[in-house]
């Protein structure tokens, strides 16, 4: 006996229901990433394995042990299923010369993205986001931009109680001093390290600040900060990205043990977090990496951007109310007959090349049923057609949530009749709430 297949642990099928949410979602954000002058560009889920290990750094938990990585069985190739969209993007941008070839970029895309993490709440195998990427800008103002615009969305989301993370990682230079520091405090404390803080310790010492071990707290709570080792530039820079925010009145805390989980970031990161999603609060991240595009093989240019969770977002735009736009058909048609059937196609196509959403009855069933549906889909209007209408070329038109009665009408003048009904005179919809 053949047992049910199931969908692969920590990767979810998302039902009409949900996903009319989701669009409803992705139509607000499309909105608002256009409204700031950002491009969509879109990359394979599929890439070279050394494109990540390269970008994110050996050293880091999505590299280590969070990646669906495999060998081509044809070609020996190694794979990997992008865990995340930046080391992409900036690969297709060097890759087809964008920044030389058509100055600075404001790119998003969207998609899935797969980490083989324990599955829980806010935190799946396949999950999605939203990324944001701004190549070949330098100052301050992008990093700024990205963040002011997060807040912006947030509030056409309707969504409270989002906070803003601040720190500044400095420059490759600034953070050698620092992690010199931090080694040497870190060895006097190396026996209450854990085992990731031990195996951390030479390797990449400054995400044990990111420890969430409770035990660990005090030890790297009282850890030299990068803070004191910000030179000038840095610190210059990550002056004027808090005056803008404050510009913009978006208040932020400074937190000195945000590093972010990637190696590639350098100067600004930031952290939206919430408390109403329980451990996963963490709806969007990012900074700036200006090191990354040589990293890649690319000529030199600076960087930012960010990703947002598309999963912890929605969680929490629902708590909020956000809910889907369900589209409504404005007409149902019904029939009944093989003649019927076919004058009914040509209905609904004359319908639907006149705008209208028109949703054909199949499947069958007496009228009475088909009426029942009819009513069920919320369309304004039935189309009825009976053997009768049918062996004349005609068709009965109902209207279904106002006042009137069926008109029987050539099928050639189904369209005009159903926007009789549909639009008002001032050409708006009327007809569903009784205004005809
Ligand atoms: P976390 O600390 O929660 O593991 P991260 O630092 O690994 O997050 P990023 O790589 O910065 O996350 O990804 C950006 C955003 O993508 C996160 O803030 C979060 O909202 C979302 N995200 C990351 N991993 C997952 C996952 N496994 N499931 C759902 N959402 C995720
Ligand atoms: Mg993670």
């Amino acid at each position: 006996m053949s047992q049910t297949l199931q969908a692969v642990r920590g990767m979810n099928d998302i039902l009409p229901d949900d996903a009319e949410i989701w669009e409803h979602f992705e139509d607000i954000v499309r909105d608002w990433l256009r409204s700031y002058g950002y491009r969509p560009i879109r990359m394979p889920i599929v890439e070279p394995t050394p494109l990540f290990k390269r970008a994110i750094g050996e050293v880091t938990d999505i590299v280590e042990k969070e990646m669906y990585s495999f060998e081509d069985a044809l070609n020996g190739e190694h794979l990997t299923l992008r865990p995340e969209g930046t080391a992409s993007c900036v690969r297709a941008a060097i890759q087809h010369n964008l920044v030389a070839a058509g100055g600075p970029q404001r790119l998003y895309y969207q998609g899935p993205m797969f980490r083989h993490e324990r599955p829980q709440k806010g935190r799946y195998r396949q999950f999605h986001q939203i990324g944001v990427e701004a190549l070949g800008f330098a100052g301050p103002d992008i990093d700024a931009e990205h963040i002011i615009m997060c807040a912006r969305l947030w509030d056409d989301l309707g969504l409270e109680d989002v906070r803003l993370e601040l720190n500044s990682l400095g420059s490759a230079e600034e953070r050698a001093l620092h992690r010199a520091a931090l080694i040497a405090y870190l060895e006097q404390h190396q026996a209450r390290l854990d085992e990731d803080g031990k195996r951390r310790l030479y390797t990449n010492p400054l995400r044990i600040l990111d420890t969430k071990n409770p035990d660990l707290q005090d030890v790297v709570e009282a850890a030299p900060k990068l803070a004191d080792y910000l030179g000038d530039e840095s610190q210059a820079h990550f002056n004027a990205v808090q005056t803008l925010l404050k510009d913009a009145g978006i208040p932020f805390r400074i937190n000195h043990r945000l590093v972010r989980g990637l190696d590639y970031y350098n100067r600004t990161v930031f952290e939206w977090v919430t408390t109403r999603l329980g451990a996963q609060g963490t709806v969007c991240a990012g900074g700036r990496y200006d090191g990354l595009v040589s990293q890649l093989g690319g000529k030199p240019q600076p960087a930012a951007g960010f990703a947002m969770g598309v999963e912890r977002l929605l969680a929490l735009w629902r708590e909020s109310g956000g809910e889907a736009e369900r589209p409504v058909p404005d007409v149902y048609v019904v029939h009944m007959g093989d003649t019927a059937r076919r004058l009914a196609f040509r209905a609904a196509e004359a319908l639907r090349g006149h705008g209208f959403m028109a949703v054909l009855h199949c499947g069958g069933g007496s009228f009475k049923s088909q009426m029942k549906k009819a009513d069920g889909s919320g369309a304004a209007v039935a189309v009825v057609i009976g053997e009768d209408e049918a062996l004349a070329g005609e068709v009965g038109v109902k209207p279904l949530r106002g006042p009137g009665l069926q008109q029987r009408v050539a099928v050639d003048l189904v369209s005009e009749t159903v926007a009789q009904l549909v639009f008002n005179e001032n050409g708006e919809e009327g007809a569903d709430n009784g205004s005809v």
